[in-house]
């Protein structure tokens, strides 16, 4: 599984891309903004974007989600569904971090301990991580060792 981070959003929140070599098919996690960056990235390594994934319902991580979305016509998986008040509450959010504003929405799908998520051949898991917030999911690649947190 290759991947990259991408700085986002005034915070810097790390954005990732991870991808399978061999059929180009990519997930983005954590779109909080500056999506024409995370596009020059699919461009550029000529990937298919096939979903986004939240790890938990925080404006920086989840600000470009929705237009990441529509714009490449892709379903967004996670956060945990105990996570929905701050999804619901991303207007107040925005006023308070002081970002322009972001609508509430809701995920295509949540996303709970022992799920998997597929692109191309490659397999992720997910494991329920509450603490910074409720719903945290966090991703796991056993292939490479690799955790996508959320941080
Ligand atoms: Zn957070």
């Amino acid at each position: 599984m290759h991947h990259t981070i991408i700085p986002v959003t005034p915070f810097l929140q790390n954005c990732s891309v991870l991808w399978c070599e061999q059929t180009r098919q990519a997930v983005v996690i954590d779109p909080g903004g500056d999506i024409d960056r995370i596009e020059q990235v699919l461009e550029r390594e000529y990937l298919i974007l096939t979903r986004i994934l939240l790890t938990h319902g925080h404006l920086d991580h989840v600000g470009g989600a929705t237009a990441l979305a529509r714009k490449r016509a892709v379903p967004i998986t996670g956060p945990q569904q105990e996570d929905q008040f701050w999804l619901d509450s991303l207007p107040a959010q925005s006023e308070w971090l002081g970002f322009p504003r972001c609508e509430p929405f809701l995920p295509d799908e949540w996303l709970n301990e022992g799920d998997t998520i597929r692109f191309g051949q490659e397999i992720l898991q997910v494991r329920h991580c509450p603490g910074h917030t409720p719903g945290h999911v966090i991703f796991f690649d056993a292939g490479s060792a690799l955790a996508v947190v959320g941080q």
